[in-house]
């Protein structure tokens, strides 16, 4: 979840120019707060394709997440672990344990809210939040968990695709726009993924001396690659991980506050005081009380492109 309004953007990044995107840390979660680390939104990258929100958490030993019942509106999240266990309960009454290698999808639709707790005494792991398009931003919500994906093998590297389609491997989960999601942990000293040139794509750096297309990524930063790449070139050492993101330009302006995702400054307005008025939210399983949304600015809330 987003508890900080995002950054304000200085530019718009420009098609087919790479930029290293550093991550910037952020508390999640109430009271007893999580450190995250956000690449997405950044203020020289709002999206990536679809993707509009990057978190990356741990590793990390003795860290607790907690993240009490908030709402989402017109985005799906996605939930990928390294390490670790959470569970989610939602108010569709879904209570699923993730493990690593495994996917938690929650399609918002309209609205959701849910809450999110780790089992575990070590944590790694990623949340990201793909945007859905007008056309599938009014659906009912539903929940999705993916225990199995489509794993391939390739010289120097292992993938699996949790969105979307790489290669040929076509996961399972629910996409309404063209998109993918992968996990790349290099078997060897480089690998070179077939990707599609008119595709924007990002490049998480997990762990640490990876080369994306030639240019060095520090460990828990994203490049920007931007379109027009027929492939992807990963360099690192044997064992190293990255996440690979990217999809279609997504072409709607949005206004994304907190956990919701519209067209307009009105549209969060109503999605805000429906959550604070618990309208249409039936209850989440969770010991403790649902999470206010924070107050709006006193300026009005811009829509903006990618
Ligand atoms: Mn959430």
């Amino acid at each position: 979840m987003s508890n900080i309004a995002p950054p304000t953007f200085e530019s718009d990044a420009t098609q087919g120019a790479s930029h290293v995107l550093l991550p910037r840390e952020v508390p999640l979660g109430g009271p007893r707060a999580m450190l995250v680390r956000r690449t997405l939104p950044h203020k020289v990258r709002r999206m990536i394709g679809p993707w509009c929100f990057v978190d990356h958490y741990g590793p990390a030993t003795s860290v607790h997440m907690d993240v009490p019942p908030h709402p989402h509106t017109g985005l799906q999240t996605v939930s990928w672990l390294l390490s670790g266990q959470i569970r989610h309960n939602d108010n569709l009454g879904y209570e699923q344990l993730i493990e690593p290698g495994q996917l938690n999808l929650m399609t918002a639709g309209k609205a959701i809210a849910h809450a999110e707790v780790s089992l575990s005494e070590e944590l790694h792991g990623i949340q990201l939040w793909v945007v859905l398009p007008d056309s599938a931003r009014h659906q009912a919500p539903h929940f999705e968990h993916h225990g199995e994906l489509p794993r391939f093998s390739k010289p120097g590297a292992d993938v699996v695709v949790m969105m979307g389609e790489l290669e040929g491997a076509v996961s399972p989960a629910a996409t309404y726009s063209p998109m993918v999601g992968a996990e790349i942990t290099l078997t060897g000293n480089s690998t070179t993924l077939q990707t599609k040139g008119d595709f924007e794509y990002g490049v998480l750096a997990i762990t640490d001396n990876a080369t994306v297309n030639g240019q060095a990524v520090p460990q828990h930063a994203l490049i920007d690659l931007g379109t027009g790449h027929d492939s992807i070139t990963i360099e690192a050492t044997p064992g190293a991980k990255l996440l690979l993101i990217g999809g279609a330009h997504f072409e709607e302006e949005i206004v994304m506050w907190w956990n919701f995702i519209g067209r307009s400054h009105e549209e969060i307005e109503q999605m805000r005081r429906d959550w604070q008025a618990q309208n249409g939210y039936p209850e989440v399983k969770y010991p403790g009380t649902w999470l206010r949304a924070p107050e709006l600015p006193n300026t009005r809330l811009k829509s903006r492109g990618a």
